[in-house]
């Protein structure tokens, strides 16, 4: 059902969940280039051109464990030849292989001059005096050439490449120990809440365990950045500033949870807002309506205050703090990409608001809501897979409508 009056009294102050994510992309920056050394450059953004010194495979080589002979020697089978040497992979005092002549050869290992081809050692005897070949092969056969998989000089990866597994693995097979990269961004997570305790420590009347730093710091780790938990800080504007004063040194964005509502004790508003640089706003989303974001220190390190609420902070941080990191890796970003789905149950959502409800997306392509929706109800985020978006101007959602689904 569509509200008859989408930008009614109760949203006109709410910023747009769009406006409020074209802020922090058009604050946050990417980082600066820096050598890395391939053991750190896992997803890493290569900033430069790699390219290959020497063409890979260096040199002929056997792509099986067999023999290398003349392809004339065996085209009569089965045939029987004196095995004359031995070459395994590194070996670099080659025989050439004269006619009537075979080498056993080792996978890697280099095609001995003269060979011109390589009998698998299972269309053999195995024999290592002589070997009885029952199978012919023609020239060229298991042979891996010098150059077959990039020519000196090729182009391998260029900048703007994530740097995953594979990517690793070619950098270190031309042979770099190094490489210029744009690195994971450094993400400091502070929670506030004089409530909050530790997991694993024993609760107190009117204490919950802090649930926020642990979900923010890993979800800044599936991002792709290096997620730093400076744990948990009270509600005392004075040590939050403190807190912050010692991770700023290290930290290319921080993230704070809690103490950015209407109520007292907010000490992430109170603390920050004297300093001008970090504004706090509503945004017309739910969960998640309370939203800061700004910089701090000469060096105007982003920071974003997520509301407390442990599904509006993980829901702030897939819509605002996901892309902002993917900007600071030099990565295309942009809103979260969505799916759509056909729902199974009716859904409901404040007018003006954009509602972000929780579901889990089946292969057949529906969306089915999970029960508690409350933005306190962290079980139910748990044992969801996706984002149910609700438009602003959107109040009802029948069953068996079509939904925009973003996938966790
Ligand atoms: P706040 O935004 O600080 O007013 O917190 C809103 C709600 O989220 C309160 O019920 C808090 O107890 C809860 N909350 C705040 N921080 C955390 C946290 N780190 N882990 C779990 N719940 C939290
Ligand atoms: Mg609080």
């Amino acid at each position: 059902m569509r509200s008859a009056d989408p930008a009614g009294s109760a949203s006109s102050a709410l910023k747009p969940v769009e406006a409020h994510l074209a802020d922090i992309l058009a604050t946050v920056r990417p980082l600066a280039p820096i050598e890395l050394d391939l053991e750190q450059s896992l997803g890493a953004t290569l900033a430069e051109e790699v390219s290959a010194p020497v063409p890979l495979p260096p040199f002929d080589n056997s792509a099986m464990d067999g023999y290398a002979v003349r392809a004339a020697d065996i085209a009569e089978v089965p045939v029987t030849l004196p095995v004359v040497d031995d070459v395994a992979a590194g070996s670099d005092e080659l025989r050439a292989v004269g006619p009537g002549h075979a080498v056993r050869i080792m996978t890697g290992a280099p095609l001995p001059a003269g060979a011109d081809t390589v009998v698998p050692v299972e269309w053999t005897d195995g024999g290592t005096v002589s070997v009885r070949i029952g199978r012919s092969a023609g020239p060229g056969n298991a042979i891996r050439r010098a150059g077959e998989d990039v020519q000196s000089g090729d182009v391998v990866l260029k900048p703007g490449t994530l740097i995953g597994a594979a990517q690793l693995g070619i950098i270190a097979g031309v042979g770099r120990r190094r490489v210029l990269a744009r690195p994971r961004p450094r993400v400091v997570v502070i929670a506030t809440g004089a409530e909050l305790v530790e997991p694993g420590g024993q609760l107190g009347p009117g204490q919950i365990w802090d649930s926020n730093s642990y979900t923010l710091t890993a979800a800044v780790r599936e991002a792709g950045g290096e997620g730093f938990r400076a744990g948990a800080v009270g509600d005392d504007p004075a040590v939050l500033l403190d807190r912050l004063d010692t991770d700023l040194v290290r930290a290319d964005a921080i993230i704070t949870s809690g103490g950015v509502s209407m109520g007292a004790y907010e000490p992430v508003k109170e603390a920050l807002s004297p300093l001008g640089t970090v504004r706090f706003e509503k945004v017309a989303m739910q969960p998640g309506m309370p939203q800061g974001f700004g910089v701090l220190g000469d060096d105007q390190v982003p920071l974003f205050a997520l509301p407390g609420n442990p599904v509006s902070s993980f829901v702030s941080f897939v819509l605002f703090v996901r892309p902002a990191l993917a900007k600071m890796r030099g990565l295309p970003t942009g809103m979260p990409e969505s799916v759509t789905a056909c729902v199974t149950g009716s859904l409901r959502s404040p007018e003006g608001r954009r509602s972000y409800l929780r579901g889990v997306l089946a292969a057949d392509g529906t969306v089915s809501p999970v029960r508690g929706q409350g933005s306190h109800q962290l079980a139910a985020l748990a044992s969801a897979n996706a984002l149910i978006v609700v438009p602003e101007d959107v109040t009802e959602v029948p069953a068996g409508a079509e939904v925009e689904v973003i996938r966790l």
